[in-house]
């Protein structure tokens, strides 16, 4: 039985500095708004942020640029072990995501586009393509404290990150976001039905792959975003972390 001081000392949260080599893993469905909470998270723990989906794009749009088709394999296999993809950071005060440059062009707008975002699912189920930026996202997260966002990351990446949260919301409401968001970046063109379609079409196929497929980890906490700001998800994880 709780005694009465008890409360009173459950009450006092001690906060502490997060541990320089800390690895938070965060994944989770399309327009969970991962990137968005990763980033800020990163910015205000001084941490680094490795965007792993911007990784996959960036192949993608290597692969759509040299017009090979999508269906071969050893062609984009060769592209990838060749190419070099390097995420910079975003500017801090306009909380912009982060930067990719693919063999030192930059990228960072074209890698968001419709037919990017269709394309990178079957792309990024290739196992090969898989391994080789698997193998780069692990060697940038020995830089130190880091938070990295996917699908896999808490269950292939980094399987001893000391957070590991699944970030999600229901199909409506990510579509919902992402149709807001690219009205106001002024695409008028942009449909919601459509965007409802593609999201749950992504998901599927990025659950059901068979390698690395989308999925929470069993030591992940599960964060329902439905309801929530992004500022009370940004809380919750950052008090998680210290
Ligand atoms: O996170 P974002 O929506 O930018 O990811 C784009 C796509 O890249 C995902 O739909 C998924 O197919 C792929 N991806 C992945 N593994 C990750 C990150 C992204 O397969 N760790």
């Amino acid at each position: 039985m709780l005694t009465s001081e008890e409360p009173t000392l459950q009450k006092v949260k001690t906060t502490s500095s997060p541990s320089k080599t800390l690895k938070v893993a965060i994944d989770g469905p399309a327009g969970a708004g991962k990137s968005t909470v990763a980033k800020l998270i990163a910015d205000q723990l001084g941490f680094l942020y490795i965007d792993t989906g911007a990784m996959y794009r960036a192949v993608t749009w290597l692969v759509v640029q040299n017009e090979i088709s999508t269906n071969d394999e050893a062609a984009i296999i060769e592209l990838v072990r060749t190419a070099k993809i390097l995420l910079k950071p975003g500017d801090k005060t306009s909380h912009q995501l982060a930067r990719v440059f693919v063999n030192g062009k930059e990228i960072t707008k074209q890698i968001r586009t419709q037919e990017i975002t269709k394309l990178v699912s079957p792309l990024s189920a290739i196992p090969a393509v898989r391994a080789y930026l698997v193998e780069q996202q692990r060697n940038m997260a020995r830089q130190g404290a880091v938070v990295l966002d996917g699908r896999d990351i808490g269950t292939v990446v980094l399987p001893d990150a000391e957070i590991k949260i699944f970030l999600t919301a229901s199909a409506e409401v990510r579509a919902q976001r992402r149709f807001r968001e690219l009205k106001t970046l002024g695409d008028e063109s942009v449909d919601f039905d459509t965007l409802l379609k593609d999201i749950v079409e992504r998901d599927e196929r990025d659950t059901n792959r068979a390698i690395a497929p989308l999925r929470m980890a069993d030591d992940a906490v599960l964060i329902l975003t439905d309801n929530m700001k992004i500022d009370e998800v940004v809380s919750h994880i950052i008090a998680l972390c210290t």
